[in-house]
């Protein structure tokens, strides 16, 4: 398959950058080598003095693995690539540099922010409306601001630059085919929906524990936390695709307005008593040493910074008024738990007669691979009065292409569906705000977990696990 690609030129500022070299370009190489990004050109711009070879050395170990992959058309068109794409050095917090980069590159250009939060802001606000090419599209990291005002202000300055479906807000967490996957079970099987509610839903939670711990990334990890990192952006958004109401349509209006009002309906209701935060001391993760959390270097223990949170949001609306979705992620966890659980209310009465099992129901969405569980209680085996547990299992569909490819692919064929709009990126630090100020006051204790653990033995999301 080739695809004709809306975009012409790929500029990425932080050409030397962790993202660049170990997501980015990686999640490029798929499309390329798939055929799905004809036409393209890729430009890389920092403000080390690279040379051209520096730069194409960087793009070809990170092609690498995909042309390694690639059939012969496939490593033509990586090799093109690396071949024909250019490095320039530019300080972009420069008045009129970004702008002057951007006008000479043959556009449309997708300029993709792989920079510091600080200096994506400043190269923004350096921008002049003029200065950018009809047709520009803007790509933005997380985290986007550090607050609903900031992120206002971030919306606004983008907003001055190009129209609001130009501005891709990524979260990669939201690959394309879980998205699609979720939609397809909720809204394709009439036996779900009906009971996708609070008359028959006891609550939802969405897990993302990682067996991880900080792997050299304190510069960022310790001024954000799990809270920030994971729940205020990834999570909420999981959440929301879970909650929606049916649209019309998979197009971006329809999607991202659905998801829209579910967040703007949703609130942590008490900060104190709905979130849980904790830290990991030193423990063993699948048999590797992990060190105490507060001790790692480049961490300031001072700063009490979690390693795993929790928050229960409530969904202020007709269907989920009064049904808690508990959202939990964190690192250093003995067991990788990533999925979002529906667990249903008993059945209202259970004839009598029946012995063994009646737990509830769970329906269990396993995120990367995509996975669906179902939890059913039938008869038998053996005395046919008594009931036992099954689980149906089936594989979701998995994309070829990794997930920066997804944004990507978005990016590059002008199709917002996938990025976050400018409300929700807002709505979604509004959520969480009320929990990190009590944080800040220290209104909930900061506890402890060993890593390798399954986290603070009190907590209920551990007390409930399989
Ligand atoms: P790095 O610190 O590794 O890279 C930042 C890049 O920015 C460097 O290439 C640096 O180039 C460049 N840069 C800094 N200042 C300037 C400037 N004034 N002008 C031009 N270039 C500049 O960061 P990451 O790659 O880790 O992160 C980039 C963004 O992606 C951040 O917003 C982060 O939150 C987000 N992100 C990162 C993830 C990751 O796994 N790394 C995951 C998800 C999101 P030079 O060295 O030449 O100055």
């Amino acid at each position: 398959m080739t695809s004709q690609t809306t975009v012409k030129t790929l500029l990425i500022l932080g050409a030397s950058g962790d993202l660049t070299g170990r997501l980015l370009l990686p999640g490029l190489a798929r499309l390329v080598a798939a055929g799905r990004a004809e036409g393209l050109s890729l430009v890389g711009a920092g403000s080390d003095p690279w040379t051209p070879e520096q730069w194409r050395e960087r793009v070809h170990s990170s092609f690498a693995a995909a042309a390694g992959a690639a059939g012969d058309a496939g490593k033509d068109a990586l090799e093109s690539m690396e071949k024909e794409t250019a490095y320039h050095q530019v300080d972009v917090t420069e008045k009129g540099a970004l702008a002057s980069l951007l006008g000479g590159l043959q556009g449309p250009v997708a300029v993709y922010f792989a920079l510091p939060p600080r200096i994506s802001q400043l190269a923004c606000e350096t921008l002049q409306p003029q200065e950018v090419p009809e047709g520009t599209r803007l790509v933005m990291e997380k985290p986007f601001g550090s607050s609903e005002e900031s992120a206002r202000s971030l919306n606004r300055t983008l907003g001055r630059l190009v129209p609001e479906d130009h501005i891709h807000r990524v979260d990669h967490f939201l690959g394309k085919a879980t998205v699609l996957n979720i939609l397809g079970l909720r809204f394709a099987n009439n036996f779900l929906e009906p009971v996708w509610n609070r008359q028959h839903v006891e609550k939802v939670e969405i897990f993302f524990d990682e067996d991880l711990a900080l792997e050299g990334r304190a510069r960022y990890y310790d001024g954000a936390g799990a809270l920030r990192d994971m729940i205020q952006s990834h999570l909420l958004q999981v959440m929301a695709i879970m909650a929606i109401e049916p649209p019309a349509t998979i197009g971006e209006r329809d999607l991202r307005d659905a998801v829209s009002a579910v967040l703007r309906a949703s609130s942590v209701k008490d900060p104190v008593t709905d979130s849980r935060r904790a830290r990991y001391t030193a423990g063993s993760v699948a048999g590797k040493q992990v060190p105490d959390y507060a001790k790692e270097d480049g961490v300031d223990a001072a700063r009490g910074t979690e390693t795993l949170a929790e928050i229960k949001v409530d969904i202020d609306n007709w269907r989920w008024r009064g049904v808690p979705f508990i959202l939990r992620s964190g690192k250093a966890l003995g067991d990788k738990r990533k999925e979002a659980v529906v667990t249903f209310l008993p059945v209202p009465h259970l004839p009598q007669g029946f012995t063994g099992v009646d737990s509830p129901n769970q329906l269990r969405i396993g995120f990367g691979p995509d996975t669906l569980e179902f939890d059913v209680d039938v008869n038998g085996p053996g005395n046919i009065f008594s009931l036992g547990r099954v689980t149906l299992e089936a594989e979701l569909s998995a994309s070829d292409l990794l997930p920066y490819g997804e944004v990507l692919e978005g990016v590059l064929n002008g199709d917002p569906l996938l990025s976050v709009r400018s409300d929700t990126a807002e709505d979604c630090w509004r959520i969480v705000e009320p929990v990190l100020k009590a944080w800040g006051q220290g209104k909930v204790p900061l506890e402890e977990y060993d890593a390798g653990s399954a986290g603070p033995a009190s907590w209920p999301t551990n007390r409930h696990k399989d």
